[in-house]
């Protein structure tokens, strides 16, 4: 997997102060995608063990509280992240206790592959849904258009 962008501390992408990481590679082509250089897999840099550390370090920095972590991009659940976004979550949720992880997908939950949705399952919200140009609305929170769902993944049964 690559990466277009790391924020160790970000207030946009989420509730409460978190880290944000852009992943490279989407399918979805969005007609007024404001993300097009993420498209392409191989755009960006290499994902590699020591971002993985980097980010667990950050989450679990006291001097600058974080609450959770972002996952947007591009798409976490591209094809070709899963393998790398499910290693990324499961050492979150095994080093960094307590953080929430949210995470911004173009496919919708009941369309998800069992691969998808093993990663899902580690998520605790999900904004789901390709953004839809005639229905976007500035004054939503945490999405662009009105068919996207901010889905609580970790309060379903
Ligand atoms: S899912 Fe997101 S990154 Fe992908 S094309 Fe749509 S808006 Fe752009």
């Amino acid at each position: 997997m690559n990466y277009s962008q790391y924020y160790p501390v970000d207030v946009i992408n989420g509730p409460g102060t978190r880290a944000t990481l852009f992943v490279s590679g989407c399918e979805h082509q969005c007609r007024g995608c404001y993300n097009q250089s993420t498209w392409s897999p191989d755009s960006g840099e290499a994902f590699s063990d020591a971002m993985v550390e980097q980010i667990i370090v950050d989450l679990n920095d006291t001097r600058i509280r974080r609450r959770g972590l972002s996952l947007t991009g591009g798409d976490p659940l591209y094809p070709g992240n899963l393998d790398a976004v499910l290693n990324l979550l499961r050492h979150v949720k095994a080093r960094a206790p307590g953080k929430d992880v949210w995470m911004w997908t173009g496919y919708t939950l009941e369309n998800l592959s069992p691969k998808q949705r093993q990663v899902v399952e580690l998520v605790d919200t999900l904004v789901d849904g390709k953004f839809e140009q005639d229905k976007h609305d500035p004054n939503l929170r945490f999405r662009g258009s009105s068919n996207q769902r901010l889905i609580p993944i970790s309060q379903l049964d």
